[in-house]
């Protein structure tokens, strides 16, 4: 039999920390890797009696996630208790939100190339982002389980997709996209090593034109690499269990790195498990003006606006835009290096070639080398205005090439000027003809027999052997110059000599 063709959703629900400096119900330091247990207080062990209030900044950076993904700000927006008995939370509740979240209804667009390399250009729903508090972490060491509350009340954005995607390539991007805006906003780091940014994927496949099918939860997946394996797994595996006419349990299951496959983790609880009820401890938020203006103010050019702008506007290529503006920091460093070199009497794409160029090669081989990468850039000493000055200097004709590289090492190893660098150790171009002339005059004194001989071959017909020599002779005028003469000039001059 034929394997039957299936339509395929994959809906994502994604967790970041936002980079608040304190827990989202707590004045406790909010920090990845602190010794177990120092960043507790009386409210987030849950001790009886207390009273979480709501951090400001918390609300401000979801709501900043939520309007740069082109969602709504309700008027009010409240927070609720979700019950569940675990170790992980004292109180045996977690505040969330779930009837009235903070951000609702908005939309992406995936752009780009998957890791199969096929072009993605697709409208992605958001149903909402909802702000909770972490729960704490436990450590499971042979028989005893050590837990560890440092994490219990950080602040934590879940922002849940519809299901819009179809394939584990369009759910990688859209979490290295996602990644990338949450870091332009400053609002997390992304690590999705350290748990900064994970998600759960939820996955069902039908027959076209009957709907979505029984969905299976892949939990706490913490590569955007994982993503798009354990959901194409799953989609193989589904469509293999409905082939044989078996159907999908609607489940819980974890990826297993080490056997590339999907496993049963536990069948799913549903919202109405969690008793979900308004916490009365927290009033209802209802965000003013000045509020909502401050959401705004945060919104800084997102990445893919940038990208579009930096092809229409400099000039640069899509291969180039992708890679600058894929850090704030180095699109930052871009158009404050690229005015600066305009400044300098650069055409505008021209200065924009020349410093993207200098970025995505030698600027790139700097920091590979110092360990170092794009986001770094804020304090690396080859800084926009001295990049600028550099570029300006070769691009005038003022230094070579060569000598630019040179100047560029001494930048970073004494963090100073190239301007000052370059006349400190005598490195211009010398392109004075009269000075030119000079040293070709000595050098065609010194070799006078060459000289002879390159006539004698001129007038014989020895077209070859005279060109050597005459690069010969040019080469010593460059010797002579310290490497510094024009060549063009150079030559120029040695044939002024030959011809006379
Ligand atoms: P649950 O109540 O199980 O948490 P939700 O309706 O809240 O399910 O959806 C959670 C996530 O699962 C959302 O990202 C949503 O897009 C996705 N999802 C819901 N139903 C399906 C389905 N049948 N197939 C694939 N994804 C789904
Ligand atoms: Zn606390
Ligand atoms: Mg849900």
């Amino acid at each position: 039999m034929e394997a039957r063709q299936y339509r395929s959703f994959i809906g994502l629900e994604v967790h970041i920390h936002l980079l608040t400096k304190t827990k989202v119900f707590c004045p406790c330091r909010s920090a990845f890797g602190d010794e177990p247990n120092t960043n507790v207080c009386p409210v987030c062990l849950g001790y009886p009696g207390v009273l979480p209030t709501l951090n400001i900044e918390a609300m401000r950076m979801g709501c900043t996630v939520a309007r740069a993904l082109n969602c709504a700000i309700p008027g009010r927006t409240w927070f609720e208790r979700k019950q569940y008995f675990y170790p992980d939370m004292t109180k045996n509740y977690q505040i969330s939100q779930f009837a009235s979240p903070l951000g609702q209804e908005g939309f992406v667009l995936l752009e780009g190339k998957g890791t199969d390399g096929n072009a993605i250009s697709k409208k992605v729903r958001i149903r909402e982002c909802h702000l909770e508090e972490d729960a704490g972490k436990m450590i499971h060491s042979g028989a005893v389980s050590l837990l560890d509350y440092n994490r219990a009340g950080v602040s934590l954005l879940e922002i849940v997709t519809e299901p819009d995607m179809e394939t584990g390539e369009e759910a990688e991007l859209f979490i290295q996209q996602l990644r990338r805006l949450v870091r332009y906003l400053g609002v997390c780091d992304g690590n999705m090593e350290e748990g900064s940014l994970k998600a759960d994927a939820n996955v069902s496949i039908n027959l076209p034109g009957k709907g979505l099918g029984k969905k299976v939860e892949i939990k706490n997946l913490n590569s955007s690499r994982f993503i798009r394996l354990g959901l194409n797994y799953e989609i193989k595996r589904q469509g293999l269990l409905l082939d044989e006419g078996k159907a999908v349990a609607q489940e819980t299951r974890l990826w297993n790195e080490n056997r590339d496959q999907t496993e049963t983790m536990r069948s799913k609880e549903n919202a109405a498990d969690y008793r979900y009820f308004p916490e009365p401890d927290l009033p209802v938020f209802c965000p003013d003006g000045a509020f909502l203006a401050s959401v705004e103010a945060a919104l800084v050019e997102l990445p893919q606006a940038r990208f579009r702008r930096f092809m229409a506007e400099y000039g640069l290529n899509e291969e180039q835009a992708e890679l600058i503006i894929d850090e704030k920091e180095s699109a930052d460093y871009f158009e404050s290096a690229a005015a600066a070199a305009e400044k300098k009497g650069l055409a505008k794409n021209d200065a924009a070639a020349r410093i993207a160029n200098w970025l995505l090669t030698d600027i790139r081989g700097m920091l590979n080398r110092l360990g170092l990468s794009f986001r770094d850039l804020g304090a690396f000493r080859l800084n926009p205005l001295r990049c600028a000055s550099l570029t300006a200097l070769l691009a005038l004709g003022r230094i070579s090439g060569k000598i630019a590289k040179k100047t560029a090492e001494l930048v970073l190893a004494e963090d100073r000027d190239p301007e000052l660098i370059v006349r400190e150790n005598n490195w211009e171009v010398l392109n004075d003809p009269v000075k030119i002339a000079e040293a070709a005059a000595s050098v065609a004194a010194a070799e006078a027999s060459v000289v002879d001989e390159i006539r004698a071959a001129r007038a014989g017909g020895g077209v070859k052997r005279a060109a050597s020599l005459t690069a010969f002779l040019v080469g010593k005028v460059l010797a002579a110059s310290g490497g510094r003469a024009d060549p063009k000039i150079a030559g120029e001059q040695i044939e002024a000599l030959l011809s006379k």
